[in-house]
C-alpha cells in the first residue's frame, strides 16, 4: 500500500443524520453553525430517505480544509444525540465514503453498493469516450 499525501483532500463534508426526534436539535445546530461558520456551505434539508448512500433523513455541510480544525470539533461537543459522518473529498466518492470517512457518534450503514455503481458507471462512460 502507498502512503498519500494529505493534500489530496479539497475539502470535507459532514453529513448530519436526524429523525422526527432530533430534528430540532438538528435545526438550532445549522442556525449556529451558519452564524459561527459563514464561510461553511450548508446544503439543504433533505428529508426523503434513503437517498443516494445516505439510509437517513440528513443535511450536508460543506467547507474547505483549513476549517477542519474548528467545525469537527466544536460539532463533537455540540452534538446531541446527531450522528454525523465526516469524510474528505478526494475526487472519488466511494473510496471517500467507505475508507476515508470518520464518525461523530453512532455509526451508520451506508449504501456503499450505490456509490459502487456510480463509480463503475462513470468509469464504463470515460472509457466509452476514450475509445
Ligand atoms: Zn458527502
Amino acid at each position: 500500500m502507498k502512503f498519500r499525501p494529505a493534500d489530496e483532500i479539497t475539502g470535507y463534508h459532514v453529513h448530519i443524520y436526524y429523525d422526527g426526534a432530533t430534528k430540532q436539535w438538528a435545526g438550532h445546530l445549522r442556525r449556529e453553525v451558519a452564524k459561527l461558520f459563514p464561510d461553511a456551505e450548508i446544503g439543504r434539508w433533505r428529508d426523503k430517505a434513503p437517498q443516494g448512500p445516505h439510509p437517513q433523513s440528513h443535511y450536508q455541510i460543506a467547507f474547505e480544509t483549513e476549517l477542519f480544525a474548528h467545525i469537527v470539533p466544536w460539532l463533537t461537543l455540540n452534538r446531541g444525540a446527531l450522528d454525523m459522518l465526516v469524510h474528505p473529498n478526494t475526487g472519488d466518492g466511494y473510496e471517500d465514503h467507505a475508507n476515508n470517512r470518520m464518525w461523530v457518534g453512532s455509526s451508520l450503514d451506508l449504501r456503499l453498493d450505490y456509490l459502487k455503481q456510480l463509480a463503475e458507471k462513470r468509469k464504463a462512460a470515460k472509457a466509452q469516450k476514450a475509445a
